[in-house]
């Protein structure tokens, strides 16, 4: 891999991009007191880093002249050329929207999703302009530090994680816990600082033990790691269980590289044979991939000692897909180059990825306010996702608390329109039941079933909500009793009886009478006009046959007055 100082040899563009920064960005400082510049080169590092391209680099490095400095857009765009300008002004707009302050959030949110879905490249340069203000984040004040590691934790590290940048996230959120939450952190810390390092002791006596046993066996090893649990992962299982430390088995956690898909399934049963493993802990990510495009065989044994051990196994390629997502498939695609830059961008990015951000895309279209899109996209797709299947095998994420009745909502609206009832792994559960990763889920509709209005309660997601109240509203358009106004004149004959006749005829037909004038006698003729109701769509006709029938009425006019 090469550094940003190699890179400014062999590149002209990130050279020139590099020299133009440095000048745009002189005699202006960090809070720290850094000059300004180094900000720059520590966004076009990670970039770098992660594979992009020498485009995202330049624009790494220019992405704060046009916000900060008196250059333009045009300026960049005649300098760099369009796809460096297109970039850097995908940039400056989300640096422009979260300016506007916390209460634009939401906004600005809404912006760096759209920009996303445009060219995802634009969003893996702010998650390394984001990265790099949060290792410099102690500089700021106490309560600016506090808003912007949560806003990190709530947002940036779950968008890393979708893009498959899982080794992102777990940095973006260790770095942001302490400041987001002091004294968890202090408690995680002093409870597990020990902890940690007489696992990481006992996990190099497993590691020298299983090397020896792989090497009698002839299984190819690429690499055995052991790796630390992330501290706000940790924190968050702990949460889950209650903060009950007996039940997190991966503090640290054995990881182990081979050659091939086959070697994993031989390192497991190996590893089975040596050790007794624990029931349900087995996870098979290979032949079923997590939707983010995860893959790897986990398990937990009794090891050495009669511990308890969670082992992770997985091919070279599965490992750097899940340490940098996105970033290992610009590694290992060809480089695209033509004229169309984002198409090429896109083609790079894996399927799961590909497929998070067209339903997005699709999914941003069904909100009309910015607060509303924002609120289900924290609610239902930043936070904590479980996976369940179908009857049929297909997988369906979920986030982590759902029902039955998000479940259904998810595969389609009319299936949550039309439910009776569920099973979750062959039982029957309640429509507040709590689903459980991994369950098997089967709806049970009924013809004619509607949603009930304490449905919107039971429902988790803010999605199955939506639709559920839409289909509520569309309901009562169609039960609520509609009222036709009428204008109803009549040409009559002058005589006792007639106004009589004429309402008595009115009432029998359910017809409320508002008002009743008579107009001036011409000739044995005169008018009566009635204002009148109906609780229907539209006039009987019968009751026009009828008037006419009473003696002495020579004309029905009537007007609907709606
Ligand atoms: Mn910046």
């Amino acid at each position: 891999m090469s550094t940003l100082m190699e890179k400014l040899n062999t590149s002209p563009l990130v050279k020139h991009a590099y020299d133009f920064a440095e000048h745009a960005h002189k005699g202006q400082l960090r809070k720290s007191g850094d000059p300004y510049f180094t900000h720059c080169v520590g966004v076009a590092e990670s970039v770098l880093k992660w594979n992009l391209d020498d485009q995202s680099i330049a624009a790494a490095l220019l992405h704060d002249v046009v916000e900060d400095t008196s250059y333009t857009r045009e300026d960049i765009a005649s300098q760099f050329g369009k796809e460096v300008a297109f970039l850097v002004e995908g940039l400056t707009k989300l640096e422009e929207a979260e300016s506007r302050g916390s209460h634009s959030e939401a906004e600005s949110l809404r912006k760096m999703l759209l920009a996303m879905v445009e060219d995802p490249r634009v969003i893996i340069i702010k998650l390394a302009d984001r990265y790099h203000n949060l290792r410099t984040l102690q500089h700021l004040s106490p309560e600016r530090q506090k808003t912007f590691a949560k806003e990190s934790i709530d947002i940036f590290a779950p968008i890393a994680y979708r893009l498959g940048m899982n080794e992102l996230k777990g940095e973006i959120e260790d770095i942001s816990f302490p400041y987001a939450f002091p004294e968890e952190y202090a408690w995680v810390m002093n409870t597990f600082k020990g902890l940690y390092a007489e696992r990481a002791n006992y996990l190099r006596r497993v590691t020298i033990h299983l090397s020896q046993e792989f090497s009698r066996y002839h299984i190819p090893i690429t690499e055995i790691q052991t790796r630390a649990k992330h501290h706000y992962s940790l924190y968050k299982k702990l949460l889950k269980y209650n903060m009950n430390q007996d039940k997190i088995y991966d503090l640290v956690a054995v990881r182990i590289i081979v050659p091939s898909v086959g070697d994993c399934y031989a390192v497991l049963g190996m590893l089975h044979k040596l050790w007794k493993p624990l029931p349900g802990r087995i996870k098979d990510y290979i032949a079923m991939k997590k939707p983010n495009g995860y893959q790897s065989l986990h398990t937990t044994v009794f090891c050495l000692d009669n511990r308890i051990t969670e082992f992770q196994i997985r091919t070279q390629d599965m490992h750097a897909l899940a340490e940098n997502g996105v970033a290992a498939h610009w590694l290992y695609k060809e480089q695209t180059r033509g004229s169309d830059a984002v198409s090429a961008a896109k083609a790079r990015l894996g399927e799961t990825e590909r497929q998070w951000i067209e339903r997005l895309r699709n999914w941003q279209n069904d909100f009309t306010s910015s607060e509303e899109f924002v609120d289900s996209l924290k609610h239902d797709v930043l936070s904590d996702q479980i996976y369940v299947f179908t009857p049929q095998g297909d997988i369906v994420e979920l986030p982590d608390g759902s029902s039955p009745l998000d479940f259904a909502y998810k595969i389609h609206t009319e299936i949550g329109n039309t439910y009776a009832g569920a099973k979750a792994d062959g039982h029957i559960v309640s429509l507040t039941y709590r689903l459980q990763n991994g369950q098997i889920v089967e709806v049970m509709t009924q013809k004619n079933k509607k949603p009930a209005r304490d449905w919107i309660k039971t429902a988790h997601t803010s999605l199955a909500r939506k639709k559920i109240k839409h289909e509520l509203n569309v309901l009562e358009q169609k039960t609520r009793p509609t009222t036709t106004r009428l204008e109803l004149k009549l040409t009559v004959e002058n005589r006792v009886g007639m106004l009589r006749d004429a309402t008595e005829l009115l009432s029998a037909h359910h017809c409320n009478i508002e008002k009743v004038t008579s107009g001036a006698t011409l000739d044995k003729f005169t008018t009566l006009s009635f204002l009148c109701t109906f609780k229907e769509k539209s006039v009987p006709s019968a009751l026009v046959v009828k008037l006419k029938k009473i003696r002495g009425i020579k004309e029905v006019e009537y007007k609907v007055k709606n």
